[in-house]
C-alpha cells in the first residue's frame, strides 16, 4: 500500500496513514478521514495548521526575499532576535534550522566558555533520560544509551546525572564542568517536569563552579507551558536557551539565546548557511507576535488546566489502565500502567480520529496547537475515553 518504504530510509515506525491537509487543530488523510491533531507535528504547529497569519507571512515574505546569506544583514532576522532577546534573558541570538543544531551551538558555546578559563574545563553534565537531538554532539548530551550505542565513540566529556536529584548532581559537578544542560520539562522521555528546588539548586551549583546553565526549551518553550519560555514558570534563569520546534509554527527554524556571560562566539567560530534566513524568521516573528501576550498565554493555561483536570478524572475512572497525568500548560503526558502499551493505545486513538504522541516511559503526549478550542478539547477527551472503554472491555 505504501511504497514509501521502497524509497525512504527505515528510520521511523510510521502509522499507516498518509496525511494530506490540515486546518486549525484538524488534519485529514488522503482518504478524506478527519483527525484531531493533538500531536501538532510534535509540538511544532503552534497555531495549528494553515493559520491565516502564517499563510500570509509565508506568501508576503516569499515574494520579497527567501534567502540571502549571513554575509549580509536582513531585517526579519534582526526583528526576531530582538523579540526573543527582549522577551527572555536578554543577550544575543544565533539562528539555526532545528533543535539538534541549536544544542550543537550551545555545546560549542559551553566548550569555548570553559576553554577561555582553562584547558581542563570542558565537561558537560546532562540528565539521564534527557533528549537533546540526533547529531553527535547533541546525541552525546542525550542521556539514553539506546540512542547512542550504535554510534560510539561519541563526543568525549559528557557525564550524566539523575534528573531531579540534587544530591547526585552535587556529587558530579566540579571545576572541570563548563556547562549543565537540561530540559526544564523532559519531553521525549515522557513529560517529566523538573522540580523547582532542583532547578534552583542547579542554578546555585552552576554559579559556584562557574559553569553555564543551558535550558533546552526546544519542546517546552514557545508558549507550550502557558509561559512564553518554560524557565519563566520556575523563575530560574538559565545562561543559554535553545529553541526550535514551535518557533516557526511549522517552518524549520531553531535559535540559541545566550546572556552576556555566554556571549563568547566570534567570527569564524560558528555558522549556518540557512540559519536566520528572512523567510523562516518572518514566519517566526508572526508566531511570536501572535502568542506573546498575556491574553493568549492565559488561554493556553486555561486550556491546559481543563485538559489536565479531565484527564485526572479519567485516571480515577480507568485506574486499571492509567497511572498518572503530568505536565504544564498544553504539554501533558498520561502514563499507562505496565500491562497496557501506550504505543498500541495511540494506534487505537488514531483509528478513532485522534493523533497523540507516544513518549519514553509508556506515556502518551497531548500536544495540541496552543490556540486549540474548548470543543476540540472536549472531542479529544471523548475519543480518548471511548478508546479506554474499548480496551477495558477487551480485558474484562
Ligand atoms: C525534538 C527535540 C530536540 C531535537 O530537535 P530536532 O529539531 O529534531 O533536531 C532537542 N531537544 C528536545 C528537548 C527536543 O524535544
Amino acid at each position: 500500500m505504501f511504497d514509501g518504504n521502497d524509497y525512504l530510509m527505515n528510520t521511523y515506525n510510521r502509522y499507516p496513514v498518509i496525511l494530506e491537509k490540515g486546518k486549525g487543530a484538524k488534519i485529514w488523510d488522503i482518504s478524506g478521514k478527519e483527525y484531531l491533531d493533538f500531536a501538532s507535528g510534535i509540538a511544532v504547529n503552534t497555531l495549528g495548521h494553515s493559520h491565516p497569519k502564517i499563510v500570509d507571512a509565508i506568501k508576503t515574505q516569499s515574494e520579497k526575499l527567501i534567502h540571502c546569506s549571513n554575509l549580509y544583514w536582513n531585517e526579519p532576522q534582526i526583528e526576531l532576535a530582538k523579540i526573543i532577546s527582549e522577551k527572555s534573558i536578554g543577550g544575543k541570538v544565533f539562528f539555526v534550522n532545528s533543535g539538534t543544531e541549536a544544542n550543537e551551538t550551545a555545546i560549542k558555546i559551553a566548550r569555548k566558555f570553559g576553554k577561555k578559563q582553562n584547558t581542563s574545563k570542558f565537561k558537560i553534565l546532562s540528565a539521564i533520560d534527557s533528549f537533546h537531538g540526533r547529531t553527535l554532539g547533541s546525541l552525546s548530551a542525550t542521556g539514553q544509551p539506546k540512542y547512542q550505542e550504535s554510534f560510539k565513540p561519541l563526543v568525549e566529556g559528557f557525564e550524566y546525572f539523575e534528573f531531579n536529584n540534587i544530591e547526585d548532581i552535587s556529587k558530579k559537578i566540579s571545576e572541570e564542568v563548563c556547562a549543565v544542560i537540561l530540559e526544564p520539562i523532559q519531553g521525549e522521555s515522557g513529560i517529566i517536569p523538573a522540580e523547582k528546588d532542583f532547578l534552583e539548586s542547579v542554578r546555585e551549583l552552576c554559579n559556584k563552579y562557574n559553569a553555564l546553565l543551558i535550558f533546552d526549551e526546544v519542546q517546552c518553550g514557545i508558549g507550550r507551558t502557558g509561559e512564553l519560555f518554560a524557565y519563566q514558570a520556575y523563575m530560574v534563569e538559565p545562561d543559554v536557551i535553545t529553541l526550535a520546534k514551535g518557533l516557526g509554527g511549522g517552518i524549520p527554524i531553531g535559535a540559541v539565546v545566550a546572556n552576556k556571560k555566554a556571549d563568547v562566539l566570534e567570527p569564524g567560530d560558528h555558522g549556518s548557511t540557512f540559519g536566520g534566513n528572512p523567510f523562516a524568521c518572518s514566519v517566526a516573528v508572526t508566531v511570536l507576535n501572535e502568542i506573546s501576550n498575556e491574553f493568549f498565554l492565559k488561554g493556553v493555561k486555561a486550556a491546559g488546566e481543563y485538559l489536565k483536570s479531565n484527564l485526572e478524572i479519567l485516571i480515577q475512572k480507568f485506574s486499571q489502565v492509567l497511572k498518572e497525568v503530568r505536565g504544564l500548560g498544553l504539554m501533558i503526558g498520561v502514563e499507562f500502567k505496565e500491562n497496557f502499551s501506550a504505543k498500541d493505545f495511540s494506534k487505537k486513538c488514531l483509528e478513532n480520529g485522534l493523533l497523540l504522541v507516544p513518549a519514553g516511559n509508556n506515556t502518551l503526549r497531548f500536544l495540541p496547537p496552543l490556540n486549540v478550542r474548548k470543543n476540540e478539547l472536549e472531542s479529544a477527551l471523548e475519543i480518548f475515553e471511548s478508546c479506554l472503554k474499548e480496551i477495558t472491555k477487551e480485558v474484562s
